[in-house]
């Protein structure tokens, strides 16, 4: 952060990415100007090619300069990367290595999905209404460990013969760490955890829960319990409602995650956020994204549903720039917009009576309405929090020996 004049300067990095990232970015901008323009911060963005772009720029999907630049930022805003024009498997350059440079790098070993349901958006949902009353779950994904980083070797032997292996691999101190946040998280919440393995068969799920249990003796307020991850997939779709917070392991939690964003409507309607233990001045350093990809498909033609990102800023200006009031403002407009029946099409009613009480609007259109609505003090602190948007509280204590900073001098992370 700098001072420019008495204006607080936040430093970010955006990274537009592919697709529809640049569509959602730069709507998630001026959200962010208008909750500045309205709390008194300004924010300094600094923009980089990652990804298929930065492929095309650099022959590279994240150059090392890049990635220190967001090392050293306050936090960074992601859109999407990837698309058919760089979706060969086997070529060596493809743009999913800028997000796992970017986690290993950055340390961030934990992905955060906040599903909830906004009730005006219950008949866009695959699931019958009732099932959705009262969905507000947190999913805790182990980012950096497991399958997706393991020893592995390619597909090798003749035609009819061949093998190959993937090993998952997880040590106690990864397990550990994303397992105190998740009780963290949870203690910040509805005090109840579900940690999620496969301990019948797995010796990684089988230490998971060893070590999960061993750490919930710290947590004697929040209550645990033990998943196996089949059990779980069924629980999503059968009681959602059940579930406060999960902790899973990297395969299991990317799984889970997507299965649970069906519950929203759209993949357009969510955020999610990437941290690990390092601080800033501000609260934690982190990356945030929408869950959604590059959609290829509506790239570019003003049809993509950019909440996710704005709710994206909203979980950046909550954890990782302290901002509370300015995070309650963005939920609070988002939310209002639905209220006031702005739809884009991936969220427009199935039935016509639901649809006579909409406007159908587009990227820049729904951007309009909730930029407004930031700017009038629409959803301030005083807007319910069961209202329906996800809202994450952050850990109340440090969570490692990470930290940098005395957590005097983080007051809104406290
Ligand atoms: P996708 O999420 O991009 O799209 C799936 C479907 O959802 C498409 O029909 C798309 O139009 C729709 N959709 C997605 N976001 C939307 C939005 N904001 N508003 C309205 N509709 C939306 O998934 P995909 O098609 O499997 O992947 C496309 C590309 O994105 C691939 O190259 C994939 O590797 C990449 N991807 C990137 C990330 C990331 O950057 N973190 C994540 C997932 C996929």
């Amino acid at each position: 952060m700098t001072a420019e004049g008495d204006l607080l300067q936040y430093r970010l990095v955006a990274i537009p990415g592919d697709g529809v990232g640049p569509d959602v970015v730069a709507a998630a901008k001026r959200v962010m100007a208008a909750a500045g323009a309205r709390f008194g911060f300004g924010v300094e963005w600094h923009d980089i090619l990652v990804g298929g772009a930065g492929i095309d720029a650099y022959g590279m999907p994240i150059r090392p300069d890049d990635l220190a630049a967001c090392a050293v930022s306050d936090a960074v805003l992601l859109g999407a990367v990837g698309g058919p024009k760089w979706d060969d498997p086997t070529a060596a350059v493809r743009p999913e290595q800028a997000l796992f440079a970017m986690r290993g790098g950055l340390g961030l070993f934990a992905n955060l999905r906040p599903v909830s349901v906004h009730p005006a958006l219950v008949p866009a949902s695959p699931l019958r209404p009732e099932l959705l009353d009262g969905v507000d779950m947190l999913i805790v994904r182990e980012l950096t460990g497991g399958l997706y980083f393991g020893e592995r070797s390619e597909a090798a032997g003749p035609a009819g013969a061949r093998a190959a292996h993937d090993v998952l691999p997880y040590s106690e101190p990864e397990i550990a760490r994303v397992a105190r946040l998740a009780f963290e998280l949870a203690r910040g919440r509805r005090k109840r955890l579900t940690s999620v393995d496969k301990a019948n068969v797995l010796a990684t799920s089988r230490l998971w829960r060893t070590v999960v249990h061993e750490i919930a003796v710290e947590y004697p307020d929040v209550a645990l319990d033990d998943r196996l991850v089949d059990a779980c997939a069924m629980q999503i779709v059968r009681a959602p409602a059940s579930f406060d917070v999960l902790v899973t392991e990297n395969l299991f939690g990317d799984i889970l995650s997507d299965e649970a964003s069906v519950l929203a409507g759209s993949l357009g309607m969510l955020p999610s956020a990437s941290v690990g233990s390092r601080r800033t001045a501000h609260g934690l350093h982190g990356l945030y994204e929408p869950i959604h990809g590059s959609a290829p498909d509506i790239a570019g033609r003003d049809l993509a549903n950019p909440i996710g990102t704005i709710l994206s800023v909203a979980m950046l200006l909550r954890w990782s720039l302290g901002r509370a009031d300015a995070a309650d403002a963005v939920e609070g407009a988002v939310s209002d917009a639905l209220d006031a029946g702005y739809r884009t099409g991936d969220i427009w009613p199935r039935s016509a009576a639901a649809a006579d009480a909409c406007t159908r609007v587009g990227t820049v259109a729904m951007t309009d309405a909730i930029v407004a609505r930031v700017g009038a003090g629409a959803g301030s602190a005083a807007a319910p929090p069961d209202a329906g948007t996800p809202m994450v509280e952050p850990p109340v204590d440090d969570l490692d020996v990470g930290t940098t900073v005395a957590t005097a001098q983080l007051p809104g992370l406290l």
